[in-house]
C-alpha cells in the first residue's frame, strides 16, 4: 500500500498530517506532503492511512 497526495487538490486543511504524522508533513502553508514518496505504508499504519483518505475534504489523499 502506498499513499498519494495530489498537491493540486490539496487546500491545506491539515487533516492528513494531523492523523498520520509518521508519513505526512506540512509545508509552510499547511499543505500536506509525503515525507518519503517512495515509502510503502507499514502494516501498522494502514488503518490510519485509510482514515486520512476519508478525512481529506478535497479527496486529495488516495491509496495505491
Ligand atoms: S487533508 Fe487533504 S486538503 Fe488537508 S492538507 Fe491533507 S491533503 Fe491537503
Amino acid at each position: 500500500m502506498k499513499l498519494r497526495i495530489d498537491a493540486e487538490l490539496c487546500e491545506g486543511h491539515g487533516r492528513c498530517w494531523d492523523l498520520l504524522p509518521e508519513l505526512v508533513d506540512a509545508d509552510d502553508h499547511g499543505h500536506g506532503f509525503l515525507i518519503d514518496i517512495h515509502a510503502s505504508v507499514p502494516p501498522e499504519l494502514e488503518q490510519k492511512a485509510r482514515e486520512a483518505v476519508r478525512a481529506c475534504p478535497e479527496r486529495a489523499v488516495t491509496i495505491e
